[in-house]
């Protein structure tokens, strides 16, 4: 069986016909380790692709080109996944002692191998904005089966991905989402102690996933959240669990913090358009410590203007309070 399986993902390989070195965030060399496979961001967006669906986990030939070889970084050389910044196990924990975790999506480790890739991805980029302090622990992860449901608990301070329709942890802008919580809660203990807070939280994770997501998606829609996810959910296309570009205002709240997230998203996505990636996110997590755990949505508009002001002056400040106020937020 194990023959059988190295086959398999070299046929994906090959059907991929790029070569890895040429495919933005690739790993070149593919014997060096650590390494493992993965969907970036998912197969919808790789393969730009509307008419992909799940066929019940199965790993089916057109999929074959979303794979991507990646760099496992940080890892503890332990033969699992876990290390500086991500701790993942399943039912059972993937285990590759010379570290090349190479699974197709029909392998509860394939989605282990996602979770650590993007959980370690995105403490890696927090870092590189200059924040050390921010969620810096290796993060628990489990991967569960039994339920299609993905949350962070705070309790555990582990994020959960749940399995039904395409499995959550397949879709790297679910895991990015789930991280944001987790981010957050770090900087703010407590948080979401209103319906504005809860929205906000839902909102962040969501433009969280698009940040991370949007410098691999080759500008296929970035501003759809969970392409790959939502194919079991939604029939009209694109295929989106939620979008960070709607044009909603605190008039259009329904007092679902999911649905009521995508008024601060999408201010948070207008910030991004206007100052770029790097500038918008270094205000967006340092804003962050300033919020109380039952802000409102004017609080934290306000704290993310002042924050804008410290970081950068008035200039942007002025733009920052501008995509508040488009928002009926300011
Ligand atoms: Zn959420």
């Amino acid at each position: 069986m194990p023959r059988k399986r190295t086959l398999r993902i070299a046929a994906a390989l090959v059907a991929a016909s790029v070569p890895f070195a040429l495919v933005p965030g690739a790993y070149a060399g593919t014997k060096e380790r650590p390494s493992g496979l993965v969907f970036l961001p998912n197969p919808v967006v790789a393969l730009q692709d509307q008419d992909l669906d799940d066929q019940n986990d199965a790993d089916y030939p057109a999929l074959a080109g979303a794979y991507q070889v990646v760099r496992l970084r940080n890892l503890d050389h332990s033969g699992y996944l876990r290390g500086d910044w991500a701790d993942v196990c399943g039912t059972t924990c993937a285990f590759r002692k010379k570290e090349r975790f190479f699974y197709d999506r029909s392998d509860q480790e394939f989605e282990q191998v996602m979770a650590y890739y993007a959980v370690t991805k995105a403490q890696r980029y927090l870092r590189s904005l200059g924040f050390t302090d921010v969620n810096a622990e290796p993060q628990t992860v489990k991967i569960r089966a039994g339920f299609d449901n993905s949350f962070f608990d705070t309790v555990k301070d582990e994020l959960q991905f749940g399995k039904g329709g395409v499995d959550d942890a397949e879709d790297m802008e679910i895991i990015w989402h789930e991280y944001g919580h987790a981010i957050q809660v770090d900087q703010v203990p407590g948080f979401g102690e209103s319906q504005d807070a809860l929205a906000i939280g839902e909102g962040f994770a969501d433009y969280w996933a698009y940040t991370m997501s949007a410098p691999v998606s080759g500008g296929y829609d970035p501003a759809c959240i969970a392409d790959w996810d939502a194919v079991s959910y939604a029939s009209s296309e694109p295929h989106c669990l939620r979008r960070v570009d709607l044009d909603l205002t605190l008039a259009d709240r329904i007092g679902e913090s999911h649905h009521d997230g995508q008024i601060w998203s999408r201010a948070l996505y207008d910030i991004h358009q206007a100052l770029g990636r790097t500038m918008t996110d270094t205000i967006v997590i340092t804003s962050h410590f300033a919020f109380a755990v039952d802000t409102t949505f004017a609080d934290a508009a306000q704290d993310t203007v002042d924050a804008t002001r410290d970081l950068y002056g008035q200039n942007e400040a002025n733009i920052v309070a501008g995509a508040f106020e488009d928002r009926g937020i300011l």
